[in-house]
């Protein structure tokens, strides 16, 4: 028989009716012939709620421990959507992500899958049982409860359906697809329906919640099919694409077009400055103080000494960089706050080692355009820069990527920019 694997999103969980209405959606998968695995995520704001609990107890919590609180979030959820599929006459049976066999490196609170062992799991289905399991958490080897990162059940339900061979992967939500903009931003956006994984990709890493990046990944190097849809929506029919989205292999679109413009409100930008050749790099204080011009390469090498002790330090606070740039006598980088629960304890110890010359700011955010080729020239940064100009926007930083182009701007401002773009690069398009 061939297995399903359904994602249900914590807006989908977030009250005992809710909780029905995916039951009776999960009975109808198993009743159309499929053996249905079942990835929930904890009840509508549970994790933010929790941790909000965490951070009033301790401003920067423990990461283990935080793990153990927020996998309970989970824990509730699959148990009672167990329970309500056990009402409809369903034989349904929970398991948390350690019980389901999802093995994770152990770093806490944005771990990755290394291996999925779904014996267990196998067992059940092989029973006629619908399986439902906690998504967002795993176990590591050394047996210690983890968390995959925000929006990571995503992540649970593709790599188990990696792991059993299911024949696609749906992850239900509130909204019925992947849109061009974020909907509840962009009344005019419209439902892509199909994506390939790297159009999907760049977008979620973008800021787009709707599927979480890593997810996707997982998708693209084990070839899974995702179908991304509403939960209120009619099992998927023989095009998925009709009333939803597919992410999938594709055929290459028209080299160029803008697909998506998404946006991440939560970031920081840290600048370190290092100074001219005449300053010496920030670790080594008995280095002569002027280097000659032919020395350019040594100058270049004792500032990448010093953004190396910047980036160590980053590493020992779990700081995860999105772009980082090393050029001249400065580095840059973006941090999305996503998973950073212990920005001040970075801050002071940032400031305690390199004082002056790292700064962080707090004040942009960062919005992007996204499709294949879209830097083949330079027309699609100058056409985005302009208009973001012209709206009375400052633009702070411009990267771009064979499939994006991102610009740091106010973050008060995101809201308004990502419409303007979206007018820009797709309304005007038809
Ligand atoms: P779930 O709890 O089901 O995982 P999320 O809140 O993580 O749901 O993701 C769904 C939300 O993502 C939508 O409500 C929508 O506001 C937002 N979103 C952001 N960008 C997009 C996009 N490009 N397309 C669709 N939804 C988007
Ligand atoms: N509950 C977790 C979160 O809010 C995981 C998820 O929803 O995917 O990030
Ligand atoms: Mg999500």
């Amino acid at each position: 028989m061939s297995i399903v694997v359904q994602k249900y999103g914590g807006s989908s969980v977030a009250d005992v009716r809710r909780i029905r209405l995916v039951a009776d959606r999960v009975m109808r998968t198993k009743q159309a012939g499929y053996d249905v695995v079942v990835v929930v995520s904890a009840m509508g704001d549970t994790t933010d709620d929790l941790l909000r609990l965490a951070k009033q107890v301790s401003p920067n919590p423990d990461r283990r421990e935080l793990d153990m609180l927020l996998t309970a979030g989970e824990r509730i959820s699959m148990a009672l959507l167990s329970m309500a599929i056990r009402e409809l006459g369903g034989d349904a049976i929970s398991f948390t992500g350690s019980q389901s066999g999802i093995i994770t490196n152990d770093r806490h609170v944005d771990a990755r899958i290394i291996e999925v062992r779904p014996v267990r799991l196998q067992d059940e289905l092989a029973n006629g049982r619908i399986v439902v399991i906690a998504g967002y958490q795993g176990v590591s080897y050394r047996r210690e409860v983890t968390t995959l990162g925000r929006g990571g059940s995503d992540t649970t339900a593709v790599a188990m359906a990696a792991a059993l061979g299911a024949e696609y992967c749906e992850i239900c939500s509130d909204v019925d697809g992947v849109y061009t903009a974020d909907p509840r931003v962009v009344p005019d956006a419209r439902r892509i329906g199909t994506l390939s994984y790297e159009e999907t990709q760049e977008l979620a890493e973008s800021g787009a919640r709707v599927l979480n990046a890593q997810a996707v990944e997982f998708a693209k190097e084990k070839g899974i099919a995702i179908f991304a849809r509403a939960t209120s929506s009619s099992l998927p029919g023989a095009d998925p694409s009709a009333d939803g989205t597919v992410v999938r292999r594709h055929p290459p679109r028209q080299p160029g077009t803008v697909v998506g413009v998404a946006s991440e409100r939560d970031v920081l930008l840290i600048v370190a400055a290092f100074g001219g050749p005449e300053r010496p790099a920030l670790h080594q204080p008995d280095v002569e103080r002027t280097i000659q011009p032919p020395d350019v390469g040594r100058a270049f090498q004792a500032r990448r000494d010093a953004s190396d002790d910047v980036l160590a330090l980053l590493d020992d606070h779990n700081v995860t960089g999105k772009q980082l740039h090393l050029i001249g006598d400065a580095m840059t980088l973006v941090v999305s706050r996503e998973n950073l629960h212990g920005e001040e304890r970075l801050r002071a110890a940032l400031a305690a080692r390199f004082g002056d010359a790292v700064r962080v700011t707090d004040t942009l955010g960062a919005i992007s355009v996204v499709g294949a080729g879209i830097n083949a020239s330079f027309d699609n940064v100058r056409r985005g820069s302009a208009a973001l100009t012209a709206s009375g926007a400052s633009i702070a930083g411009i990267a771009t990527s064979s499939f994006r182009i991102t610009w740091m701007i106010d973050r008060e401002r995101l809201d308004d920019a990502v419409r303007l773009l979206h007018k820009t690069f797709i309304e005007t398009l038809g």
